[in-house]
């Protein structure tokens, strides 16, 4: 469907460039929410992924509540799913980077490693990445001893001895994981309880090789020419314990994953995408949906509802220009 009076190539330099009507940055439940929703309008929907299809979903291998599986799903599949359903309507799926964008002008730029897309209008679903401990080493030492996933990384583990630091959900979630492959997993946490939800906490008392270092923080990565332990300091007392291990994962929180429209779009104080229930920006034709924008919940259900009405309002304004 054409929204424009033009057609959906331009002439730019000489060579007819193609125009889509919407463009979506992120290949999550949001991003692929907004896809299907575009292409079964008819719209021209192009979708850019950087790495892998379903986003944060692929680092889970249980997901209970996203409705309609009432066994549960792994995170992959349902990422597989929502791919498929919205390119069974003719939405594209471009597995590459998005390096800049240009989101003022009426026809908007997306440069990506495969080159440059222009479109009409541009949802941002580019998501939330895992929040690190900002501590020297981190990043030298990142994917060979200091990981973010534990679904992901976890194996490369079997029979050895890594820390957990965090208390959340997802703290949890990776303890339990890690429980079944490594020989002994340590939980650092800053506080004396932990905040995941109560579902999590039998389980993981009652695991023998789960052990508490509780009202503690990491203060150094201790490495050789790889990371042999952790320094950790206890909040109240300040006291100093070393503790030998293998490797880290870090679950400390999330945050957004802005580098692209920082400059472009408002953001919170916070530094999510400012955003309200209809996912418009602060750029006409400019939307953001799920976890990368101002929301209270940030979960699958939540960002595929994102995904879907910033379609709504993306038709709106393609109707108006
Ligand atoms: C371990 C874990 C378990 C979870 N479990 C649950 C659960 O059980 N239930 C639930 O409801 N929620 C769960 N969540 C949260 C849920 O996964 C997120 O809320 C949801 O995935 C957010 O969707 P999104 O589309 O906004 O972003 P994301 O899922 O973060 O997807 C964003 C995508 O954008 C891509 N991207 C970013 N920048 C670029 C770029 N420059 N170019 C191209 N692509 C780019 C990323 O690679 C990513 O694939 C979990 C999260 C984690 C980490």
């Amino acid at each position: 469907m054409l929204y424009n009076s033009i057609s959906t190539c331009e002439k730019g330099g000489g060579t007819m460039k193609h125009i889509y009507d919407v463009m979506i940055i992120g290949g999550g439940p949001g991003g692929y929410t907004a896809a299907l929703y575009g292409a079964r309008a008819g719209l021209d929907t192009i979708l850019f992924e950087k790495m892998s299809v379903g986003g944060q979903m692929v680092q889970t291998e249980q997901i209970d509540n996203y409705p309609g599986f009432e066994e549960g799903i792994d995170g992959f599949l349902l990422g597989e799913k929502m791919r498929k359903g919205a390119e069974r309507f003719g939405a594209q799926t471009r597995l590459t980077e998005v390096h800049s964008v240009e989101l003022a002008p009426d026809i908007k730029e997306v440069r990506t490693s495969d080159g440059t897309f222009y479109g009409r209008t541009v949802i941002v679903s580019t998501g939330a990445g895992p929040r690190e401990m900002g501590l020297p080493g981190e990043k030298e030492f990142t994917g060979r001893g200091i990981h973010y996933c534990a679904a992901c990384d976890g194996m490369f583990y079997r029979g050895k001895t890594v820390a957990v630091v965090g208390g959340g959900n997802t703290a949890a979630a990776d303890a339990l994981l890690l429980a079944r492959v490594a020989k002994k997993v340590y939980v650092v946490h800053r506080r004396d309880t932990l905040r995941a939800s109560k579902v999590y906490h039998e389980s993981l008392m009652s695991a023998e090789n789960i052990e508490f270092v509780w009202n503690s923080t990491v203060s150094e990565l201790l490495h050789t020419d790889r990371l042999d332990g952790l320094r950790v300091k206890n909040v109240h007392t300040g006291e100093e314990t070393d503790i030998a291990l293998d490797g880290v994962f870090v679950a400390i929180g999330r945050k957004p994953v802005t580098d692209l429209v920082k400059d472009r779009l408002e953001l919170d104080a916070a530094g999510y995408i400012k955003a309200d229930e209809t996912t418009r920006t602060s750029l006409p034709g400019v939307f953001a949906a799920g976890d990368v924008r101002t929301k209270a919940l940030r979960q699958i259900v939540t960002a595929a509802a994102d995904g879907a009405v910033a379609v709504h309002y993306a038709e709106e304004y393609l109707l108006q220009i």
